[in-house]
């Protein structure tokens, strides 16, 4: 091998190691504590009990609204202030109770706030489907043997049983949004719990995720064994949905953009539910003690070398990041672990060498053949050998320096 060559390889496998380093020292310390998860109750509102309940949504809507206007004419969101004003107002012409006329200030202020950061002006939010926000021991409860909510309504407080089957509530609950939907009830609970989390120390099994489109995921874990998740199913329906949105786009009549955002929405509520599945099957697979590596996708790099369209990139980079999210939180609850690494040359590296070069895979036979040492294998591999091998990297950082020496000759 010529010396120009040789020291060209040696920089380039420099550059990889440095990388490696990098994301091992920021997640070494990055682990979270906490998760907070969303509990959705069913609840079993006796027939009595539901005209109250609906009184109470009209009317805590009602006093939202009220307080929405005072806020938007007076661009004034202290808390303080808005109590002086508008509480005894909103308990005599609303005849709320003393904390309901405190939430529903708190939760205007809060939509505001919301608003204020993600549009970065003044929009003035109406309440329209029927909802009550309860604090937690103030509006709601669950006393004694847990199996009855104690909600606080315009009428005092009554007693609502809920569908517990499969539903964990140990934590602790945030505030929790009373809902109707379709004629049905549901109490929203946000449940915090502290996580025994996982330590790098105590790793015993890592686990590298590529996530592809030809393959909705690539596995390769430590005891060498690789797994697909197909993705064909997912391209062709993605595909049908695309085909439904080009047609709808044509017609461009009102009714017509109706059915195109009802389409976004299935099509949504259905990738998140393919993402559901493989976040599943991942963190059941793989054992206690397990920690996945995953790309970190903030750069756009490795995103943009499979997707070509900026239309394409938006809604496959949605899909990546739901996908990221379930399988922190499953991984999370099962003593699992994940972590990121940076994407670049993950596909084009070699798993066994660290040999990097653009050539070194043939994206259209979809090999991967190691230009230096020889190493051979499918591509759609290669990129989660590569991650695997960056976690146990991180776990060992010594051992980086010796297996990336570039080699003589
Ligand atoms: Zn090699």
């Amino acid at each position: 091998m010529a010396p120009r060559q040789s020291s060209g390889m040696s920089q380039e496998a420099h550059t990889f190691r440095e990388r490696v380093f990098a994301f091992a020292f920021v997640f070494w310390y990055n682990i979270l504590m906490e998760q907070t998860l969303t509990a959705k109750l069913k609840l079993d509102v006796p027939a009595c009990d539901r005209q109250i309940l609906l009184d109470t949504m009209d009317v805590y809507r009602a006093a939202c609204n009220c307080v929405s206007e005072y806020i938007f004419k007076t661009r004034i969101l202290s808390r303080v202030h808005i109590h002086d004003v508008l509480y005894h107002e909103i308990r005599s012409r609303f005849g709320l109770r003393s904390q309901m006329a405190e939430s529903v200030i708190l939760t205007v202020i809060a939509r505001y706030r919301t608003i204020l950061t993600n549009q970065k002006r003044w929009i003035r939010p109406s309440f329209k489907k029927p909802q009550v926000d309860l604090v937690w021991n103030r509006d709601y409860s669950l006393p004694g043997d847990r199996s009855l909510f104690s909600v606080n309504t315009v009428r005092g407080r009554i007693r609502v049983p809920f569908f517990a089957k499969g539903v964990c509530l140990d934590g602790r609950f945030g505030t929790a949004r009373l809902v109707c939907r379709h004629g049905k009830f549901f109490l929203h609970v946000p449940v915090t719990k502290d996580i025994d989390v996982l330590r790098m120390d105590d790793v015993t099994n890592v686990v590298g995720v590529d996530r592809g489109i030809r393959f909705l995921a690539a596995s390769y874990d430590s005891g060498g064994k690789t797994t697909f998740f197909d993705g064909a199913a997912v391209k062709q329906r993605r595909a049908h949905y695309k085909d439904l949105r080009r047609q709808l786009q044509q017609v461009g009549t009102p009714s017509s953009r109706r059915r195109l955002k009802a389409i976004g929405q299935r099509e949504n509520r259905w990738m998140r539910d393919v993402n559901h599945q493989v976040s599943k099957a991942l963190t059941e697979q793989n054992p206690e003690g397990t920690m996945f590596v995953i790309e970190d996708l903030k750069g756009v790099r490795a995103a943009t070398e499979r997707v070509r369209t900026r239309a394409r990139y938006v809604s496959v980079s949605w899909a990546y990041y739901d996908l990221e999210q379930k399988l922190t939180y499953k991984a999370l609850k099962n003593r699992q672990l994940v972590v990121k690494a940076d994407p670049a040359y993950t596909s084009q590296s070699c798993p066994k060498c660290g040999h990097t070069e653009r050539t070194n895979r043939d994206k259209r036979r979809h090999l991967f053949c190691c230009r230096c040492c020889g190493y051979s294998s499918n591509d759609d591999r290669i990129a989660a050998m590569n991650l695997h091998r960056m976690g146990i990297d991180m776990l060992v950082p010594d051992a980086v320096a010796e297996e990336y020496t570039p080699q003589q000759g």
